[in-house]
């Protein structure tokens, strides 16, 4: 497996939010977001095994971890063997996807991350995935204009019956409270997050 690089931190964002994770950051990516703040990972890393892997994960003695890239779905063969390690220790797992390749091989023994691209991205995911997410999954919108507020308006009335709990986030540096306000009067079912990892002392 392809890896960037692991830590153990604070979980910036999503369902859980303020936990303590192993983050296990894959090499890369599908995408050339605009925005992107991990560009470090489109580069190739280091090759690790599933065992050395796992160990480090066990060493650490946190029982939630974030699979994050780049696309770490890019390395789904090398994936699967490792999710299956890890539930079998009811170790929580989450994985953090563009939305542009299938995750439901990985569904049973990982809750589903899927970011959804807007326009101020210059990319684009594939909404027909959103149909195979569950209540166990999630999905971000993260919003760095009007343009992409109204897409998210449009995908969010398209999609009416999504089960995943719906996050929508900033674009660091953007007016957050014109985006506060308008979810407000619009009564738009999500949940609004600042990412706690762009904090000082928090990577
Ligand atoms: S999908 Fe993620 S890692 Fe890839 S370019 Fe976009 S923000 Fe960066």
């Amino acid at each position: 497996m392809n890896v960037t690089e692991t830590f153990v931190s604070l979980q910036g964002e999503g369902k859980h939010q303020g936990k303590p994770c192993f983050f296990l950051r894959l090499s890369g990516c599908n995408l050339r977001c605009a925005w992107c703040d991990t560009t470090y990972a489109f580069e190739k890393g280091t090759e690790r095994s599933i065992e050395d892997i796992i160990k480090e994960i066990s060493e650490s003695k946190v029982r939630y971890v974030c699979i994050t890239g780049g696309e770490p779905l890019l390395q789904k063969n090398e994936l699967l063997p490792l999710l299956t390690i890890l539930s079998a220790a009811e170790i929580a797992v989450d994985i953090e996807t563009n939305g542009t390749i299938g995750f439901t091989d990985v569904q049973p023994s990982a809750s589903v991350c899927m970011d959804v691209k807007c326009p101020s991205s210059g990319e684009m995911s594939d909404l027909s995935l959103l149909n195979d997410l569950t209540e166990n999954d999630s999905v971000k919108f993260v919003i760095g204009d009007e343009a992409d507020y109204i897409y998210m308006v449009h995908v969010l009335a398209s999609y009416k019956n999504l089960r995943a709990e719906i996050f929508v986030t900033p674009v660091y540096g953007t007016d957050t409270k014109w985006l506060v306000e308008t979810i407000i009067k619009e009564h738009l079912p999500v949940r609004f997050q600042i990412q706690l990892h762009k904090l000082e002392g928090i990577q």
